[in-house]
């Protein structure tokens, strides 16, 4: 793929844009049929699950009920502890640990699994620190307003703090909706910002960062951060008037996700970050996040055809994928 260095910078191919209305009519039914089957099969999908989850339901509505108690009349108290110090701390946990391998290079058994090799060793000290500046602005000045924001509107549908637990079942429903909304939301916002104007003027400082690190999930302008970080997640406890523990458990698993799809590293036995790594290396692919809105409007097409798109797999070995799948030595095109 050496003769795509010349092409990074630019956004859009313009005969893609003709295909874009009809694309997304033909998303729209494909999202619709998938969550028609989803709401079919959901009975039995999701019945071995319940009964595996079974006892312990009544285990975590004790947990709850104590919370409840501990902080009567203090729900809004326990609102923004579910919304913000949970997932954050989750987040920094992690990115400690990602960061302390990106600083040092050690331990090597991790560094083996760089996806893009001979970058960030080491990662840049100066730039790193101009950026988790930029990330925690964006997490403690931009998104704290928005979470307050979204307790009286999650409260028009219902208590988020409410006694009753939601079931496991409901809470897979709720994660299968949210992912989607998710999907949806960023696929298209994310594009938008790739439109010339707006990416010169926002989308440029995330992509500072051809080959990404965890913490670079959050490196963003702060209308990035509103319009494609925090939106797309928030869009869907809205839609589904979600009780707080699910919103915590889906705000931490995105940051988690996102901390994941960033890292730089194809670890054994967590999701592949193959594809937005590639986002970050060639700017004009893979704008998605599952991939499916790439498939259907053909953005990820130069993707299939490289040696990223073999190794984006779920690795269940310990052997790096950069030396089980090489990169070719040369390429005769
Ligand atoms: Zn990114
Ligand atoms: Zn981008």
């Amino acid at each position: 793929m050496k003769g795509e260095a010349g092409s990074m910078q630019r956004h859009e191919k313009p005969k893609q844009e003709g295909h874009t209305w009809g694309s997304m009519r033909r998303t729209a039914f494909i999202l619709g049929s998938g969550l028609l089957l989803l709401v079919a099969f959901w009975n039995s999908a999701t019945w071995h699950l319940q009964r595996f989850w079974g006892a312990s339901g009544y285990f975590w509505q004790a947990q709850w009920e104590r919370l409840l108690s501990t902080f009567e009349g203090k729900e809004w108290t326990l609102y923004i502890i579910g919304v913000t110090q949970v997932p954050n701390l989750l987040f920094w946990s992690f990115n400690g640990l990602l960061l302390a391998v990106d600083t040092t290079g050690k331990p090597h058994f991790i560094s083996r699994y760089r996806i893009q090799v001979g970058k960030n060793e080491p990662v840049d000290a100066e730039k790193l620190r101009q950026s988790i500046r930029t990330v925690l602005f964006n997490q403690w000045v931009i998104s704290p307003p928005m979470l307050v924001l979204l307790y009286p509107i999650l409260k028009l549908w219902g208590d988020p703090c409410r006694r009753e637990l939601p079931t496991f079942r409901w809470f897979l429903l709720e994660l299968a909706v949210f992912t989607l909304i998710e999907e949806v939301l960023f696929y298209y916002s994310h594009r938008l910002l790739h439109h010339p104007t707006f990416y010169r003027k926002i989308h440029k400082k995330h992509h500072e960062w051809t080959a990404p690190i965890g913490v670079i999930s959050l490196y963003a302008h702060p209308i990035e951060h509103v319009v494609s970080n925090m939106l797309p997640v928030m869009v869907g406890p809205i839609v589904m008037g979600s009780h707080l523990s699910s919103i915590t458990m889906w705000f931490s698993l995105a940051l988690i996700i996102t901390t994941i799809s960033h890292c730089g590293y194809h670890l054994p036995f967590l999701p592949s970050p193959e594809f937005h790594d590639y986002h970050h290396l060639k700017f004009n692919q893979c704008y998605g996040v599952l991939g499916v809105l790439d498939h259907l409007h053909g953005t990820d097409t130069v993707f299939k055809q490289t040696k990223a798109y073999e190794r984006h797999i779920l690795l269940l070995g310990f052997t790096p994928l950069s030396e089980s799948i090489p990169d070719a030595p040369k390429k005769t095109e």
